[in-house]
């Protein structure tokens, strides 16, 4: 997409909250959400995101605070007299009726006529690339992955400005998500509409997303692209989020830290929020860190003990024990270290591979 600046926001939240009795699921959250872009809201289970949907589509009201479309309230405008639609999790097809049936059901409310309808299914079918010969095809005869295209070819019927999409893809095998990952992304690119896409799989998030808001708690904690989530996450919850990682507290000695939970004297830079922070940890992705060979120096240094060994396929991931703690280091398998097991090492580490986030 364009760049971001150069978008208008389509929603804003100012200050929206919600309440549950005196629970608070959603804390106060300041977003703009810009015309065309793929937003995807992540965080765990029980961290707000399906009552941000909610608001957002208009199945709850704020208990604070404002939601605005193009700049127009609409905290208490029903879900169906909004521009935007919803793609359900459990998909909500019609199981009586034909694929075509279910696309076009939206066109047959808005009183189009039948020739036009077909035609304009056929169209959605090939965007979401169904073949046309299920057009009259039972809705429950299809896969999985096909009723999920059903689902999205209907969303797409009643041409909303925003489609919201609830976890769409978690019930479908790993394989075809991949797949469904970037046709969804084609799909965005395709329509220019504003997606927005809840999930709790930041996996999903990055591959797909233009930017991404991370929820914890019910507090928006982070919103960025994929890459700035990845290289500069704002603190351990989002890095450990990200995916696995090694982290070590520290506190300042001097120039550098010194270890809490591992010894040692290690060298990083400071929070990039907190350039003055006393205390912090330091996040070291297990790709970036190597195994040392004999005499060989790293800016970042710490002895352990090979312990386990893992195949992720192309990659080979170590458990290494150094003290109490365990740390993880991840190689290509041409560069799998040998004979492994129980051995001696010396992990290492460069300042410009870590990342140091506020404690
Ligand atoms: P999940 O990934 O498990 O669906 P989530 O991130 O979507 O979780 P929410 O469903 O938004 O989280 O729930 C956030 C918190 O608000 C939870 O603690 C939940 O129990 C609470 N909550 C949500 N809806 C209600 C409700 N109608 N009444 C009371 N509490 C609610």
């Amino acid at each position: 997409m364009t760049d971001l600046k150069d978008r208008k926001p389509i929603l804003q939240l100012v200050g929206v909250r919600k309440t549950f009795n005196d629970f608070a699921a959603v804390e106060k959250i300041d977003l703009d959400i810009f015309e065309g872009e793929f937003f995807t809201i992540v965080g765990p289970s029980g961290s707000g995101k399906t009552t941000m949907l909610r608001m957002l589509a208009g199945m709850e009201a704020p208990s604070e605070g404002n939601i605005t479309l193009h700049g127009e309230r609409i905290n208490d405008v029903p879900a169906n007299k909004r521009p935007t639609c919803l793609v359900f999790q459990s998909l909500a097809l019609f199981p009586h009726m034909s694929v075509g049936q279910n696309i076009e059901f939206p066109l047959k409310i808005k009183g189009v006529d039948a020739a036009s309808r077909k035609a304009r299914a056929l169209e959605l079918m090939a965007i979401v690339r169904l073949p046309a010969s299920y057009y009259g095809k039972n809705v429950m005869k299809c896969s999985g992955g096909e009723r999920q295209r059903v689902a999205l070819a209907r969303a797409l019927a009643y041409d909303p400005e925003v489609l919201f999409f609830d976890e769409p893809l978690s019930a479908i095998d790993y394989k075809l998500k991949k797949v469904l990952e970037k046709e969804l992304k084609d799909l965005h690119r395709e329509t220019g509409k504003t997606f927005i896409y809840i999930t709790h799989s930041l996996e999903e998030a990055m591959v797909m997303s233009d930017r991404i808001g991370v929820m914890r708690a019910g507090r928006l904690v982070q919103v960025g692209t994929p890459e700035e989530i990845y290289a500069a996450p704002v603190d351990r919850f989002v890095s450990e989020f990200v995916g696995e990682v090694n982290v070590i507290e520290v506190t300042r000695a001097g120039e550098g830290w010194q270890g809490v939970d591992v010894p040692g004297a290690f060298r990083a830079a400071a929070p990039h929020d907190q350039p003055q922070a006393h205390s912090a940890f330091v996040v070291i992705r297990p790709e970036y860190m190597r195994f040392l060979k004999d005499g060989e120096a790293a800016d970042n240094m710490l002895e352990g003990v090979v312990y386990n060994e893992y195949s992720l396929g192309s990659r080979i991931q170590y458990q290494v024990r150094v003290g109490e703690k365990v740390m993880l280091v991840e190689l290509s398998r041409a560069n799998a270290l040998p004979a492994a097991a129980n051995r001696n090492v010396r992990l290492g580490w460069d300042v410009a591979d870590a990342i140091s986030v506020k404690a």
